[in-house]
This record gives C-alpha cells, sequence and structure tokens, in this order.
C-alpha cells in the first residue's frame, strides 16, 4: 500500500466531491498509477490542468506516483504563470479555433457571430470530435467529462453552464477572447467566411423590401448565404453587445 497526499487548486475544485473540496487529499493506491490517471480518477479532466507539481517540482502528466508524494494540481488563471520549464501540452496555434460536441449547437453559433473559428455538427461522434481536435489543433468545448480525458485531446474546456449565452461568456473569459471578437465575419449556420457581395449580382436572390431598402450584403463563401444590415442584424448587434459587456467577472 502507498498513499500519496493530492491538493487540487482554484477551479479544480468544481469537479470534486463536495466534501473533499480544498482539502488535502490523502489517496492510497496500490498498483503504479500516472499521475494523470490519478487526478482523473477525482474526475479532473486533464484538460482543466495547467501545472502539476511533486514536492514543489515541477511535473508532467506522465509522471508516476510514488508513495508518501505530496502532490499539487493547478488550473490555468488568468494573470498566474508559474516559472516551470515542464510543458503539459504543446502550444496552441494562434488565432484560437475550436470544436464543440454534439448539443451545443447555439454555442458554436454565438462564437461564430463574434468572429470565431468554432466547428459543429451533430454528426460527430466523440471519436470524431477528438480526431478533428488533435488534427486541426483544436480546442474541445463540452459538457462531457469523459470526452475531455480522453489522452489524445491536448486542449480542451468544460462548460460550467448548460445556457448558451453563459457558456459562451465562460469561453471568452477563459481563453481572454474579448479583444479578440470580430462580429460578422463568419457564417453562424456553416463558420464558412463573410465577404461582401456586390448588390447586383445577388438581386435575383433577394425579397422585394430587401432590395429596396437595403445596399450592403455580405455573403457566406461556404453555404452561400446572404446577410445585410436589417432588424436581423440589430439583434445579433445588440447580442453582440451584451457578450461584450461580460468581460469582467462579477461586474468589476
Ligand atoms: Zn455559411
Amino acid at each position: 500500500m502507498a498513499q500519496v497526499r493530492l491538493r487540487f487548486h482554484g477551479v479544480l475544485n468544481d469537479f470534486i466531491t463536495p466534501a473533499l473540496r480544498g482539502a488535502d487529499i490523502v489517496h492510497v493506491f496500490e498498483r503504479k498509477a500516472s499521475v494523470k490517471d490519478m487526478i482523473e480518477s477525482f474526475h479532473v479532466p486533464h484538460t482543466e490542468v495547467e501545472w502539476m507539481f511533486a514536492q514543489g517540482v515541477a511535473i508532467d502528466f506522465e509522471h508516476i506516483v510514488v508513495d508518501q508524494e505530496i502532490i499539487d494540481v493547478y488550473p490555468a488563471t488568468n494573470g498566474i504563470n508559474f516559472p516551470v520549464s515542464v510543458q503539459l501540452r504543446p502550444a496552441l496555434a494562434l488565432p484560437l479555433t475550436f470544436i464543440v460536441d454534439s448539443n451545443l449547437g447555439r454555442l458554436a453559433r454565438y462564437l461564430r457571430l463574434l468572429g470565431f473559428d468554432c466547428l459543429y455538427s451533430n454528426h460527430f461522434d466523440d471519436s470524431e470530435v477528438a480526431e478533428i481536435a488533435r488534427n486541426q489543433r483544436r480546442i474541445v468545448l463540452t459538457r462531457d467529462r469523459a470526452l475531455l480525458q480522453r489522452k489524445i485531446i491536448t486542449h480542451g474546456y468544460y462548460l460550467r453552464s448548460d445556457a448558451p449565452k453563459l457558456q459562451t461568456i465562460e469561453v471568452l473569459r477563459r481563453y481572454d477572447l474579448f479583444p479578440s471578437i470580430k462580429p460578422f465575419v463568419r457564417c453562424t449556420h456553416c463558420n464558412g467566411i463573410l465577404r461582401e457581395v456586390a448588390k447586383q449580382s445577388i438581386e435575383h436572390r433577394l425579397e422585394p423590401l430587401t432590395k429596396a431598402y437595403f445596399d450592403t450584403f455580405l455573403m457566406c463563401e461556404t453555404c452561400h448565404r446572404i446577410y445585410w444590415e436589417g432588424s436581423h442584424c440589430t439583434r445579433m448587434e445588440h447580442l453582440v453587445e451584451t457578450f461584450r459587456a461580460n468581460k469582467l467577472e462579477n461586474g468589476k
């Protein structure tokens, strides 16, 4: 029998049984285990972890836990950086891109509205989401902890809320995306890029009133959907402002 003392810090406690939150957890184990497997046995997905230390020395996910170790596990927290040389995962390519799993279609549409590249299909199964995330270096956004525990997913975020607007704000805060919001550059339906299009080239597709009152149009280069300023856009602009207004937590 061996035992380890585990300390989960900050928002990682969201995942842990309430009785163990904030506590030094004494965990008894018999079989050799990597620290990744051990922390995930407490339902904390490895993607939520940014730094880990054994007796104060930085470790990675492959670290094999030994008897009497003291392991500290930290989440990513904006503004906090430990000066360590151990990288838990490869750096993400910029600009950040995302993939959401099934049932999160509205989150995908909101992120696209704000200009972020976000893949979504309700046909993707978990394996496909994981493969695409790895191959295209996308961040996985999900409510499914088991998906985030897959080893091939290196970057992911577990959405705390089940409300799409709150989820969007969570993602904006987690990845510090507020300065990068760029509305109306991406099709909310298919994630394609929007380009300005000459009115005469699409006139035949417009309703008479739209044709009479509007002159500036955008078209999705992938699905060819047409966007123009009007009540639809005003509603979307209002939504964008609502998201921007949530930059700081607790209204600070
Ligand atoms: Zn489109």
